[in-house]
């Protein structure tokens, strides 16, 4: 391992310090997928142009985070009102970087970092994609799926195998992620399949079953399993109060709630899932991982001893 990279990682703050401009200028690239991509437009060409007067946008007002502040929010050119989109998604994906390089700084994890690294973006742009658009494009769902199972012969230790693996564990280890991918994807079809008959109305789109196969691909079964039920809880927490807030603002239009929650909108639930895939990064993996080993061995032990 070359020395100044041993140098840099032995630094918990330079290591933070790398992880945040890493993930802000992520972050900006992710602003202009998130922008373009839903419109058919190319993500490469042209340079960054003002969406209101089309005029080019100078690199001093386009530095992530700190040019939005300094313009209070606000085009140079034309005091268009720049989204604040923008600026929440390089500002947390750069928080997001930072905690990983911190987190997984030391060299044994650097199958996490990257993978971090990997996913992160993906479903950053995808929760805001599919909070604009109500849809999630395929190249993120099915074309991350297709990346997680590459990783995984790559890097076996995603799934629990060694940091140097056998020709056999990296097949293991792709086995596994094509059976997390499979297995998530399937669990939330039925989910929703039942749920449609219940309600008799649209309760989930393909986009958010095709976006468990792309979790299932990095995490697994069980951290697909997670991401189900963790983004129904997450769903419900952030749902509730905005039912309850509308509930109260506007008692007299109960003819038209649309799909039932009480807001008379749409609501996908593709960031539910997001968000809740984030947190299993977060560090919630090691408990989900954890949980499943002993319920394992709990049944094992009950039916054995039956
Ligand atoms: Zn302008």
């Amino acid at each position: 391992m070359p020395e100044f990279y041993l140098q840099i990682f032995a630094d918990p703050i330079l290591r933070g310090t790398i992880g945040f401009a890493l993930g802000a200028v992520t972050g900006s690239f992710l602003n202009v997928c998130a922008s373009r991509i839903p419109n058919g437009l190319s993500i490469i060409r042209p340079a960054s142009r003002c969406p209101n007067c089309n005029d080019g946008i100078a690199w001093k007002n386009n530095i992530p985070i700190v040019s939005w502040l300094f313009l209070k929010g606000k085009s140079k050119c034309c005091d268009y009102r720049i989204p604040l989109r923008y600026f929440v998604l390089e500002f947390l994906t750069a928080v997001l970087f930072a905690f990983f390089f911190v987190s997984f700084g030391n060299i044994n994890d650097y199958h996490y970092l990257l993978t971090s690294l990997i996913f992160i973006p993906i479903i950053m742009v995808v929760i805001v994609i599919d909070l604009e658009t109500m849809t999630i494009p395929d190249r993120f769902s099915i074309g991350g799926a297709m990346v997680g199972l590459i990783l995984s012969f790559l890097m076996p230790a995603l799934h629990g195998f060694s940091n140097e693996p056998l020709f056999l564990e990296r097949v293991s280890a792709l086995l596994a992620s094509l059976l997390g991918m499979l297995i998530s994807s399937s669990i939330l079809y039925w989910i929703g399949a039942i749920a449609e008959r219940l309600m008799r109305r649209e309760a989930l789109g393909q986009g958010d079953v095709k976006l468990l196969g792309f979790v299932g691909a990095f995490c697994g079964w069980q951290g697909g399993l997670f991401v189900i039920f963790g983004g129904a809880i997450v769903g419900t927490v952030l749902l509730i109060p905005v039912m309850i807030i509308s509930k109260f603002a506007s008692r007299k239009d109960d003819s038209d709630h649309g799909n039932g929650i009480g807001l008379g909108m749409e609501v996908p639930f593709g960031p539910f899932l997001g968000i809740a895939s984030i947190f299993y990064f977060l560090g919630l993996r090691e408990f989900v991982e954890d949980w499943f080993e002993t319920s394992f061995a709990d049944f094992i032990v009950f039916f054995s001893g039956l």
